[in-house]
């Protein structure tokens, strides 16, 4: 019998566990259920693959993700696996001959989506196989609360009913503790081990900024990541389309995905994105659940995400193979106001959309904070990181904050004395003494607050009012009007008991200075050297090459990660590059002579 250790290295490759991974595979190896809650990329695949492999029968993945199973199963078959998956997408034909090799015991794993589990022809297959285990993968899908719900989840406690004695796995990257428990009642997982990793995300950086003009400071973040794969998320079908085509104007292989694209339309771009290198998605959020491309190296987010929920889901998915990545976010004060306003006039119950509201501020919070954001996001998630990271902005170049509390009495008392009952916009001329036709017709010129700030411009009180939101001391009005209220905690600050500091918000000539200064540009994320360059590339041909003739996507053959220490190992025989990470037994059979090939043909 081999070992779970033997295993990962003759099939996958890799030299050791990770984190907890080896703990999990022992549990369930030995029949125990288990919940997993583990970042993204934190490497929840072999969690259950091992065991499926360890123990007698076929393991039973079910996933909600149809389009991606392809590619997981292609991944498997790649390292050696027997399996094989069971959707809609196939043919009759093909889904018999799957149910065959299910019968006949031929199969490690097999994926399914939930309604194809649930029916009772399959059910009954299931009785008359040795499963090895139910791996259940996004199990925050049994969640009414979160945004990926699926009815169909929550009928898997069947499962428990009718395999008692076979171990099951339920995954998830979500972590917020309302999910977890959601997931332990609907899937009866009361008696299941809980293996809850940290969810830091080491590799990725963050960087916010102020959004002055989006599709310049994008075109600045894009040249420090040449020839790499990313994602942009935008809020709006519309802007996704917009930036779409401005960056493929711009020479960048960019591709667009939103629900209002043709189903056909969507599958391909996602197949593009998945199978070249250096792909660019821009994306309404509908785009990503389940994307397990390893080597997406950004996520930008041109607009405020919903939640840090959200937000980290998103930016999660960079950086998945543990290399380099960064998650970038520019946003403004009007966004704030858009988000407020779709909130107001969504569907949902007043509960729900108080819940909204107070995910949309701790957002805020996040995005205006000066201290450490790895701290804060993963204070969001109840864990706490002895910061400062030295890994985002804050920490890279500390903002300097300045004493506003003046102003920010001024600001107050301005939307007090109008009547809170008007946006930043008017608020703001008043406090600048404009006599606007509004301000005059409202006869907002009389009032005692008009002209009391004229010493700052309309970009300072625009930083001013947006960091106020930010912090609490001001609030949008439920209903989605952008009009601004005093907050219970505005009267301190109006009466002098309590000072504000607010960060000064950074010239973008300076930051995009500093941007060009940093390393990142020459050498992308991954700091290939000028004089790897040409091996690099050829690495990547080859893979490309490989890739194609056998119809998966590249990361298949081998991830960046893997061409990379090859690429700093240059091995010059089968012996060296088996010790390689991500080198396998049947992936050295198969490929190992190509990538010698040309390591070797290098000077
Ligand atoms: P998750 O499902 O948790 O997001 P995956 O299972 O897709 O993560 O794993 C993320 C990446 O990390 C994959 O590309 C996988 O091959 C790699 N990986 C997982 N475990 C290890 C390990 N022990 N050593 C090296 N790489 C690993
Ligand atoms: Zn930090």
């Amino acid at each position: 019998m081999p070992t779970s250790l033997d295993l990962l290295q003759s099939v996958f490759g890799y030299p050791s566990f990770r984190g907890q991974q080896q703990a999990v595979v022992e549990h369930l190896s030995e029949g125990g259920d288990a919940l997993v809650l583990m970042p993204t990329g934190g490497g929840k695949s072999l969690c259950y693959q091992i065991p499926a492999l360890l123990r007698q029968g076929t393991g039973i993945v079910v996933s909600p993700l149809i389009a991606l199973m392809q590619d997981q199963v292609d991944a498997l078959r790649e390292a050696g696996v027997a399996a094989a998956y069971l959707n809609s997408s196939l043919g009759a034909e093909e889904q018999r001959e799957v149910e065959r090799q299910l019968l006949a015991g031929e199969l490690n794993l097999i994926y399914v989506a939930p309604e194809r589990l649930l029916t009772s022809r399959f059910l009954d297959q299931l009785e008359r196989t040795e499963v090895a285990l139910f791996a259940i993968d996004e199990a925050h899908c049994v969640s009414q609360w979160g945004h990926d719900f699926r009815p169909e989840y929550r009928e898997l406690a069947i499962l428990h009913q009718r395999f008692p004695q076979v171990p099951r796995i339920a995954l998830t990257a979500t972590a917020d503790p309302r999910t977890r428990e959601e997931i332990v009642e609907r899937l009866s997982l009361r008696d299941a081990r809980q293996f809850v990793s940290s969810f830091d995300r080491p590799n990725i950086g963050y960087r916010v900024g102020l959004r002055h003009n989006a599709k310049r400071q994008l075109g600045e973040f894009l040249q420090g990541h040449q020839g790499e794969s990313g994602i942009v998320y935008c809020l709006s079908r519309r802007k996704v389309d917009d930036t779409a085509a401005w960056l493929a104007e711009a020479g960048i292989e960019a591709l667009p995905y939103h629900a209002g694209l043709d189903a056909a339309t969507r599958a391909k771009n996602q197949k593009r994105f998945l199978r070249e290198d250096g792909v660019v998605m821009v994306a309404t959020v509908a785009f990503g659940m389940g994307i397990d491309k390893p080597d997406v190296r950004f996520v930008a987010h041109l607009d405020l995400p919903r939640s840090i929920e959200g937000y980290y889901q998103e930016t999660g998915r960079a950086g998945r193979d543990g290399l380099p990545a960064e998650a970038w976010m520019i946003y403004g004060l009007s966004d704030v106001v858009t988000m407020s306003q779709m909130i107001a006039q969504s569907e949902s119950a007043d509960e729900r959309k108080r819940v909204e509201r107070q995910k949309l501020e701790s957002l805020l919070a996040y995005a205006e904070a000066t201290d450490c954001r790895r701290q804060l996001l993963l204070g969001a998630f109840g864990e706490t990181y002895p910061g400062p990271c030295g890994h985002c902005d804050n920490c890279v170049a500390p903002p300097k904050t300045w004493d506003a509390t003046v102003p920010a009495q001024k600001a107050l008392s301005a939307v007090y004395r109008t009547g809170q009952r008007f946006g930043s916009g008017h608020v703001i001329d008043v406090l600048r003494g404009e006599e606007t036709e509004r301000v005059l017709s409202l006869h907002h010129h009389q009032l005692s607050t008009f002209g009391i700030g004229a010493e700052m411009d309309e970009k300072q009180w625009r930083s001013v009012f947006r960091q106020l939101l930010a912090a609490g001391l001001l609030e949008a009005d439920a209903e989605g009007y952008g009009t601004l209220r005093l907050t219970s905690a505005s009267r301190a600050v109006l009466s002098g008991g309590k000072s504000v500091k607010l960060r000064e918000d950074a010239r973008p000539e300076r930051a995009s200075r500093r941007r060009r200064d940093s390393k990142l540009v020459t050498g992308g994320s991954l700091g290939i050297e000028a004089y790897e360059q040409t091996m690099w590339d050829e690495l990547r041909a080859l893979r490309t090459q490989l890739a194609k003739q056998q119809g998966v996507p590249p990361y298949v053959v081998f991830h960046d990660a893997t061409l990379l220490a090859m690429l700093r190992a240059m091995p010059a025989n089968e012996d060296e590059l088996a010790t390689i990470s991500g080198v396998g037994e049947a992936k050295l059979k198969r490929y190992g002579s190509d990538f010698l090939a040309v390591i070797n043909a290098a000077e």
